[in-house]
């Protein structure tokens, strides 16, 4: 059985009675069973999902009404709730945490017939780009295991690359889909904010993060985001998009389309590797029919300290639930005071949690607020109103995902600041709420580059058919595991 197909072709597969389900989701299995100790993508995998994926054979056969994943085996970022199964967010603090109700978009893929194989590993609540900050361990870049696969939602970028499942949702606060995306040579999409719910997503930075599609091609991400974008009443700031198909007309092409060349993000340290790709990614976008031209976005110097500001801020108050009280461990409360109970119950985060928690402390403070917190909110303003203007010109803009090909697991991981800045090309997205997606481009050294692509908001589904038209132009090795 092949499992590197798409999920388009699995359905096809499966609707032509060429496999079924349950046979498909097994092999899944299978192959988790036989690499993940390499890997480490699951922190927890599900061995009810056969099971599940016989239910939905039987459906089939029996002529009733079938979703559109047909039992395709899914992985989820484990800080997304599923319920009555864990959601530990990578953390020692919710190691025993069970979500009493389903996400919006596990509802729907629910709906829907997913599979869930497994949860997916992650930095510990999704702060990093590694997944070495994740309490269970890191995992591994499927290309080279002494490699980062990048992160946050390092182990959903993992499983697809590795076909250890068709797909992935992952969540992106400030490049944590994108980045891994393109460390494992998969598809990464962040959404227009507000076009996935974030009900059930356990919260890193709300005012700007997205769940968003890992695929291993850009119409499997097409096709998810069809099934689990929409309103949804909890959570307000979703936006109506009905009506909307995003796999339809995903062929356009990008003829006669004008894209901006972000000079901001083609930055001093940029790799050798990454640059020559983002130039031939530009002269196939020019060979597509699009001109291609510079465009500055001034403010994207300051997007970086900007983001880490107003994340650290948002993270400081998210997780100030953490107090063993109402969420937590076993840890008894004997011997303690109040207050020294809760400083102690909180040293089970680890060390990156706790610097953002000190951080985002200390940013938003009386007397601190109007030099670090209110300054990082008139940096995201003005940065979008900066690229409004310039979106006004272009269609697209472009950019690598990363400066930097990915680097050994150990390497960077006593450099806050080093790794803070990896981010540079990814936090724009988020801080301005555009759509932004990593198409896989390139190998270099055995190592995978991914080109990103920006649009403007809610034009998601003509910035799908630009990185559909550029993913044509290349054939990428396939993944030597
Ligand atoms: N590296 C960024 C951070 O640590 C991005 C994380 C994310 O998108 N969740 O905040």
């Amino acid at each position: 059985m092949n499992l590197k197909i798409s999920a388009l072709e699995y359905v096809q597969e499966v609707q032509n009675g060429n496999i079924s389900a349950e046979d498909f989701t097994a092999k899944t299995l299978e192959r988790i069973s036989q690499i993940d100790d390499k890997l480490h993508a699951f922190l927890q995998v599900n061995s009810d999902a056969v099971d599940q994926a016989r239910q939905i054979d039987k459906k089939i056969k029996s002529g009733e009404k079938v979703g559109a994943c047909y039992g395709m085996p899914i992985s989820i970022k484990d800080n997304i709730c599923i319920k009555n199964s864990k959601t530990t967010c990578a953390s020692k603090m919710l190691e025993n945490f069970i979500s009493p109700y389903d996400a919006t978009v596990i509802s729907k893929l629910k709906q829907e017939d997913a599979v869930f194989v497994g949860k997916a590993n992650l930095d510990e609540f999704a702060m990093g780009l590694t997944t070495e900050f994740s309490a269970y361990g890191p995992s591994k870049n499927p290309w080279n295991q002494d490699y980062v696969p990048g992160g946050s939602s390092g182990g959903s970028a993992v499983s697809v690359a590795s076909h250890e499942c068709i797909a992935s949702l992952g969540s992106d606060t400030g490049g944590s889909v994108r980045n891994p995306a393109s460390f494992c040579g998969a598809v990464g999409y962040k959404p227009t904010y507000g076009l996935i719910s974030r009900y059930g997503l356990i919260s890193y930075a709300n005012s700007i993060e997205q769940i968003g599609p890992i695929t291993k091609t850009v119409k499997d991400t097409a096709f998810l985001l069809n099934l689990v974008t929409g309103l949804d009443t909890n959570d307000d700031t979703t936006t109506d998009n009905s009506g909307q198909d995003y796999l339809s007309g995903i062929d356009a092409g990008i003829e006669g389309k004008k894209i901006g060349i972000i000079q901001e993000m083609i930055v001093e340290g940029t790799d050798p590797a990454v640059l020559s790709a983002t130039k031939n990614a530009i002269s196939k976008f020019e060979g597509l029919g699009a001109t291609c031209e510079d465009v500055s976005l001034d403010m994207v110097k300051y997007s970086v300290a900007a983001y880490y500001t107003i994340t650290a801020t948002e993270a400081g108050s998210n997780l100030a639930r953490y107090d063993n009280l109402l969420y937590g461990y076993d840890f008894p409360v004997e011997g303690y005071e109040f207050n020294s109970y809760i400083s102690k119950a909180r040293t089970k985060f680890g060390p990156e949690v706790i610097r953002r928690m000190i951080l985002g402390g200390f940013v938003p403070s009386a007397g601190h607020a109007g030099k670090y917190y209110l300054k990082a909110l008139k940096v995201k303003q003005k940065l979008t109103e900066e690229i409004n203007k310039v979106l006004q010109g272009y269609d697209y803009l472009i950019a690598p995902t990363v400066p930097i090909l990915p680097f050994k697991i150990g390497e960077k991981i006593d450099d806050p600041i080093a790794l803070f800045l990896v981010d540079i090309n990814t936090v724009t997205s988020n801080l301005t709420g555009k759509p932004a997606i990593s198409v896989p481009f390139a190998v270099s050294n055995g190592l995978p580059i991914g080109m990103q692509i920006l649009a403007n908001s809610m034009e998601d589904k003509s910035l799908l058919q630009a990185a559909h038209a550029l993913e044509g132009t290349v054939k990428l090795p396939e993944v030597p595991i």
